[in-house]
């Protein structure tokens, strides 16, 4: 947990952190970026590697174009300009996991730049407060090999390599300087993921690497222009840890300066059981890389027909579906933000809403009973037992009158115990209904209409609303077992009568 001595409120104000980040996506070829190796995660190490990935002198580099349209179509999502001509550089340091010497990336003519990503500033998402954040770039490169420092058996004294993840294909992401607190960048990351899993060009798995990120973070007295300088914190292997680190730093940044120190420019490294940044080692400036453009790989040509192809590929994107889902089936923003969560849900609540009598109540099932009971037993939605076509069938039910809420809640525990969907539990139960006597509500109506003279003389003088208070009392007498439409015409009856 984050053991900076905690700043005063007053020091906070007066500092202006300023953040930008970079993200690598592992995109979801087949084969890496300059070879035909599987890129297959978890084989044993160094069995997918042939002369071009090993760097052997003499191999050569053929480019992936799977690579290509992955990352030119991320591109798209994320409203960059894809640069007809884009050129492959070499950027040289020396690792042990990087047996080329160098690292195929691209530098000043990338594939993509001047996207940008809309994040929401506030928490329930729905007020629409919004803010641009730039994306400088996104380039195509490849990724290093992979250094082992646990998991074998000499590993105390040793380091192991495996050479497997070298020649991956990546797209870095690099945004602008724009955001303002770990919040901001928090939300960044959230929609830059969501956005890429809507592509499908990445599964954005940060368990095995597929999604890395960089902070780059500095401070300034509140006002000023310049920017103060930065450090890189690197590769963080979730977003709560980035927002952590991030806020570390800001407290340490301001820390430093405020004691009369200067903040070196370095790239640290986060111990989230610690909760603290270290250093790691000084910056490199781009110029100690010596890029040169790659003497192996033509500069890459994306013309406007292959343009053209890919962008026929481009899905809905989830912010424009949210806006379309409400206007289609009249639901509330907070609930279009959980229904499009991820694309599957997105598709699968659509086939079940444009078969249903009502979408606003698929919409309210699936949110507040079926997300709920997976969530409770750690499913994902591939594994619920109540399928699309099971909510469907049981929101008519309910919106027919047939069954009521609280006969539905105990149908679907029904169904997480058995493992079963829906029609066929109902089937098993011998298809229940809940009650139509309506001598029993006609007697209660009576009850509660005696007992509560006031209401009712308020609602005989105009004020309708007033027949929800009586619903309601009726609703809790039955135990919720009563049919609301079947309340409503009694209580209307009597109330008017
Ligand atoms: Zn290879």
């Amino acid at each position: 947990m984050a053991s900076t001595p905690a700043l005063s409120e007053d020091l906070l104000a007066k500092y202006e952190p300023v953040i930008g980040l970079e993200v690598h996506v592992q995109l979801l070829t087949a084969s890496k970026i300059f070879c035909s190796c599987s890129t297959r995660f978890g084989d044993p190490p160094n069995t997918n590697v042939c002369p071009v990935c090993l760097g052997l002198p003499g191999a050569l580099p053929v480019l992936n174009r799977k690579a290509v349209e992955f990352a030119a179509l991320a591109a798209m999502a994320l409203e960059c300009r894809i640069n007809e001509v884009s050129i492959f550089a070499r950027k040289n340091y020396f690792y042990p996991d990087l047996p080329k010497g160098y690292q195929i990336s691209q530098y000043d003519k990338p594939l993509a730049e001047f996207g940008f990503i809309e994040i929401d500033l506030n928490e329930s998402k729905t007020n629409g407060r919004r803010k641009k954040i730039g994306i400088t770039r996104l380039h195509l490169e490849e990724d290093a090999g992979k250094s082992l420092h646990e998991g074998f058996a000499d590993a105390t004294h040793k380091t192991a390599i495996d050479l497997n993840r070298t020649g991956v294909p990546l797209a870095e992401i690099v945004s602008e300087p724009d955001m303002r607190s770990p919040e901001e960048a928090y939300e960044y990351l959230t929609r830059l993921k969501e956005i890429i899993l809507y592509t499908g060009v990445s599964d954005c798995n940060m368990e095995e690497g597929s999604l890395r990120c960089d902070a780059n973070i500095s401070v300034r007295p509140r006002g000023q222009r310049e920017f103060g300088t930065k450090t890189e914190v690197k590769n963080v292997n979730s977003f709560r840890f980035v927002k952590q680190a991030l806020e570390y730093e800001i407290e340490r940044h301001i820390e430093v300066l405020e004691s009369g120190g200067k903040i070196i420019q370095e790239s640290r490294l986060y111990n989230a059981n610690e909760g603290k940044t270290y250093g790691m080692r000084s910056k490199e400036q781009a110029h100690d890389y010596r890029y040169f453009p790659e003497p192996d790989l033509l500069p890459l040509v994306v013309d406007e027909k292959w343009q053209a192809a890919i962008r026929a590929s481009l899905p809905e994107l989830p912010e424009a579906r949210r806006q379309r889902m409400m206007k289609e089936y009249g639901i509330t923003a907070g609930d279009a933000h959980t229904l499009t969560l991820t694309r599957a849900l997105a598709d699968q609540f659509e086939s079940a809403a444009r078969t249903a009598r009502n979408p606003k109540r698929v919409a309210n099932l699936v949110q507040s009973e079926l997300l709920g009971r997976l969530k409770a037993q750690g499913l994902e939605l591939e594994q619920s037992p109540i399928s699309m076509a099971g909510v469907t069938a049981s929101a008519d039910l309910v919106e027919s009158g047939a069954i009521s809420g609280k006969m539905l809640k105990d149908l679907y525990d029904l169904c997480f115990e058995r493992k079963q969907d829906f029609p066929t539990v109902y089937e098993a139960q011998g298809r229940p209904e809940q009650s139509r006597d309506t001598s029993a509500l006609e007697k209660l109506a009576d009850e509660l209409i005696a007992a509560n003279p006031r209401q009712v003389e308020q609602y005989r003088a105009g004020k309708k609303t007033m027949i929800g208070f009586f619903v309601g009392q009726v609703m809790r007498a039955s135990n919720g077992q009563a049919n609301p439409q079947l309340v409503n015409e009694v209580l209307k009856k009597k109330l008017e009568g």
